[in-house]
């Protein structure tokens, strides 16, 4: 079902979308645009309802009210795969990945682009030697060039994320929506992840739910602040950083733009 008040440039659209848990609402008739090819942060103190947000647009979390488009089709009861199969692939504020498993492994599973799939499958894909050949550029791509066979459990903090981002890129995204990748990496890994997300082709659109305002706003051409649930203002960096109400929303938290 195509929509035709759909904006064209925008790959995903959220129109009044609201997410209550009982009387409390977690989020509150939130409309925001995602332009194909954005760099789009969204940042907010805790509890603001990022998560949340994150859950209904990958459809791990069904919407209270209002609709989630995506390329103007409307996917708001999709289950999460149909979504996957969509292009949009999400890396969670908690790990997903097969920790006993091998890095390589983890890649080829995704690669699968099947949730559920098991072992069996795992080896009758590894036995494709393009599938091996996609997941090594994949993890080179990442930044993760010679780890291949260490089991995913192994690998310091910064490098997992840099699996899970090679993971969702395995699924062949034009979503990737990213939360919180910087959380309890050293500047190192995070000046890392933010090179290897800077690098990332136009054709992917990034969404990225960050608490390190400096990779924000080094990363992202766009920026959504949300406050308890609502939306409170989305645009370019410059203005966000300016804003009364962002500093205003902010204030009391160590996370103050500057
Ligand atoms: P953020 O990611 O911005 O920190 P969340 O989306 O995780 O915020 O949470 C937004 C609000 O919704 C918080 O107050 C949180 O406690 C609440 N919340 C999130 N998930 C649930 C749930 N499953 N049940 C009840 N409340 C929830
Ligand atoms: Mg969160």
């Amino acid at each position: 079902m195509t929509d035709r008040t759909h904006d064209h440039s925008a790959l995903l659209q959220l129109r009044n979308v609201s997410r209550h848990f009982g009387s409390f609402r977690a989020l509150d008739e939130v409309s925001l645009t995602v332009r194909a090819g954005a760099r789009h942060a969204i940042i907010g103190p805790n509890g603001a309802g990022k998560s949340t947000l994150f859950g209904l647009i990958s459809g791990t979390l069904p919407v209270t009210a209002g609709s989630i488009l995506l390329d103007g089709k409307d996917v708001t009861r999709l289950p999460v795969y149909r979504r996957v199969g969509l292009g949009v692939a999400a890396t969670f504020q908690h790990s997903s990945l097969f920790l006993r498993e091998s890095v390589l492994e983890n890649v080829l599973l995704a690669l699968l682009r099947r949730p559920g799939v098991g072992l069996g499958g795992l080896r009758r894909v590894a036995a494709r030697p393009q599938a091996i050949a996609q997941a090594h550029a994949l993890l080179d791509q990442v930044g993760l060039p010679t780890r291949h066979e260490l089991a995913a459990a192994e690998l310091s903090h910064g490098e997992r994320r840099q699996l899970e981002v090679a993971v969702a890129l395995a699924t062949d995204p034009r979503l990737l929506l990213l939360d919180e990748p910087a959380a309890g990496m050293s500047p190192a890994e995070t000046a890392r992840l933010t090179a290897l997300l800077a690098a990332l082709p136009g054709e992917v659109t990034v969404l990225l739910v960050e608490h390190d305002l400096d990779m924000v706003f080094e990363l992202a051409d766009t920026v959504t602040v949300m406050h308890l649930g609502r939306h409170l203002m989305t645009g370019a960096p410059d203005e966000v950083r300016a804003s009364a109400a962002v500093q205003s929303a902010y204030l009391g938290t160590t996370e103050v733009p500057s």
